[in-house]
């Protein structure tokens, strides 16, 4: 999952105005991204990827966000390896260890979203409903029919849909 949720951290990182190397930095720490030293480039370039995620969670059917994500691992992921380094269990890398910062990340981005649209049957990586918000989201819900990227866009959008009742 570390794949994903990194996906859905940068996707939403890239929307605000807050993209700076110190925040990706920091965002990739979070994620266990090892040597996670961003420079100017890397940073661009993992800019640039981030803008092929956001399709994967807005995609509006299962073949288009399975589309995406093969755009991602045509050019994220290159040879798959099964790995149990720092005593993790074992688990897959799709790039080998010693590429650069923005290799590793493409390649585990790419990777998880892989892995994850499979096990999830190509559902539950959406945006929020609410028009003004489309803040990205992996659905981990029971039911998976989370619409709303928290409580607060729901309520909001109730109260808008509300408003626009004809009396
Ligand atoms: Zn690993
Ligand atoms: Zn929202």
């Amino acid at each position: 999952m570390v794949g994903v949720h990194l996906a859905v951290a940068l996707v939403n990182l890239e929307s605000t105005d807050s993209w700076l190397p110190e925040t990706l930095e920091e965002a990739l720490q979070e994620h266990q991204i090892r040597r996670p030293h961003v420079t100017e480039p890397a940073s661009e370039q993992i800019r640039a990827w981030t803008k092929r995620m956001r399709p994967v969670f807005e995609a509006s059917s299962k073949a288009d966000r399975c589309q995406s994500v093969n755009a991602l691992l045509a050019d994220g992921a290159g040879s798959v390896y099964l790995t149990t380094h720092d005593d993790l269990r074992p688990h897959l890398h799709f790039a080998p260890d010693g590429r650069d910062l923005q290799s590793r990340v493409k390649a585990v981005t790419a990777g998880g979203l892989a892995i994850f649209t499979m096990e999830a049957e190509g559902e539950r990586l959406s945006v929020c409903a609410l028009s003004s918000c489309r803040t990205a989201f992996v659905d981990t819900s029971r039911n998976g029919r989370r619409a709303y990227c928290s409580a607060r866009c729901a309520n909001t959008d109730a109260v808008r849909r509300h408003r626009r009742r004809p009396r």
